[in-house]
């Protein structure tokens, strides 16, 4: 079989070496160090980096065989792992940026991605601009002569913002800089960035990638060009992964196709319910034909559209709050794309450091919920979503 021929479902299943004979899963080396017979043997195991079994921090046969499982699923050359995604981010941005370096990114775009441009902006001296997501055409406006830097990310929670990402990453090659995404909400099944022409793409492989809320991760996928610096601030500031981390990791990749096309089913069904319901003001989620982004998300994306979606409750935040703490099945967390369900109020928790008048401006309603639907039945999903909406009717009038 020719490797080009091969489907995701098989890769995720059987990684990159499908047919060679021997454990069927990644054993687990737990070691942190390995010993060689001649130092010729040792110095050639440390050149090979990542790819070696030199030093943990350096190269791991555990964590290296989830790398390459990763990489032949996004379709790049490689794939680096971190401890969490934000471990992931940071290790991008510190490996593109320089003091006096500066970065356009889309707005909204997660929190704690915000966090760590206004950190590094204050510590580290590199600055930032952030541009409306909802309106490309004013990008170009916000590159200066010393960006470097592009960073996407789409679709955007809370309000599931959609842009064409071929066109955003032809912006950025065409003005030189390096386009880097976030592409945790659709998961390297649901979007394949790299294709569409970004250097570099990040994950959130807490989300969708694990899939069981047990543990946190991050990924970083690309070109080797393009790895390698990244490569170089892994070993250097040592956020490296956990063979343990990487194991478990392998262990959901097995059945990510079967999670995201059941969660991405279940979100379109209850995103189509939720439109239908009279205590709903609006429901944004990209696989509705009434969403902004719907005919670009049509085109971009595959497996459906994305576990998350965030519906407007009518009566605004207190509404929303009330719907939240009657919801038995869906549970209230921070998260996305388990099997669970999770559910959380942007107003409340994720933007609230915006204020009304910023939410207001990035288009997020008060009463927004946001629900990450996940394997469950979906007519369960759906009754714990209609007695939560009823109860929460009721209690205010
Ligand atoms: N990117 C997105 C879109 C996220 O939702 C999150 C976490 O919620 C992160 C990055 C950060 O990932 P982690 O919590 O694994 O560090």
């Amino acid at each position: 079989m020719s490797k080009k021929r091969i489907s995701v479902e098989t890769l995720a299943i059987h990684g990159p070496r499908h047919g060679a004979a021997g454990p069927v899963s990644t054993p687990v080396v737990h070691s942190a160090t390995f010993s060689f017979d001649s130092l010729d043997a040792m110095v050639e195991q440390q050149q090979l980096g990542a790819a070696g079994a030199f030093y943990q921090r350096v190269g791991h046969p555990t964590i290296r065989a989830v790398e390459e499982r990763l990489a032949g699923l996004e379709g790049s050359e490689g794939a680096l792992l971190f401890p969490s995604g934000m471990g992931a981010i940071s290790s991008v941005f510190l490996a593109l940026l320089r003091s006096g370096d500066h970065l356009v990114c889309v707005d909204p775009c997660y929190g704690g991605t915000q966090a760590l441009l206004e950190w590094g902006k204050q510590r580290l001296g590199w600055d930032y601009t952030l541009v409306d997501a909802r309106q490309p055409d004013t990008w170009e406006a916000a590159f200066r002569a010393n960006t470097v830097v592009l960073h996407l990310e789409t679709p955007i929670n809370p309000t599931l913002v959609v842009f064409d990402i071929a066109e955003a990453a032809a912006l950025g090659r065409r003005l030189g800089v390096k386009v880097t995404i976030d592409n945790t909400i659709a998961s390297p099944l649901g979007q394949q960035p790299l294709a569409l022409g970004c250097h570099l793409a990040m994950y959130s492989a807490t989300k969708s990638l694990s899939g069981h809320s047990d543990i946190l991760a991050g990924l970083v996928t690309g070109a080797w060009a393009d790895l390698k610096p990244v490569q170089e601030v892994r070993k250097v500031f040592g956020p490296t992964p956990d063979p343990d981390m990487a194991f478990l990791l392998e262990r959901s990749l097995k059945t990510m196709v079967m999670r995201v096309e059941k969660g991405n089913a279940n979100a379109l069904g209850l995103a189509e319910r939720l439109q239908a319901h009279p205590a709903v003001a609006q429901v944004f989620y990209p696989g509705l034909a009434s969403h902004a982004g719907h005919e670009i998300a049509a085109r971009q994306m595959s497996f459906g559209f994305g576990p998350l979606l965030g519906f407007e409750v009518k009566g605004g935040a207190q509404t929303a709050l009330r719907v939240v703490e009657a919801l038995r099945l869906i549970q209230h967390g921070a998260s996305l794309g388990g099997v669970e369900s999770l559910c959380s109020l942007a107003a409340f928790t994720s933007h609230i450091m915006l204020g009304p008048e910023g939410r207001k401006r990035a288009g997020i309603p008060e009463g927004l919920i946001r629900v990450s639907a996940g394997c469950e039945g979906l007519e369960d999903l759906w009754a714990d979503l209609e007695q939560a909406l009823a109860a929460s009717v009721r209690e205010k009038g």
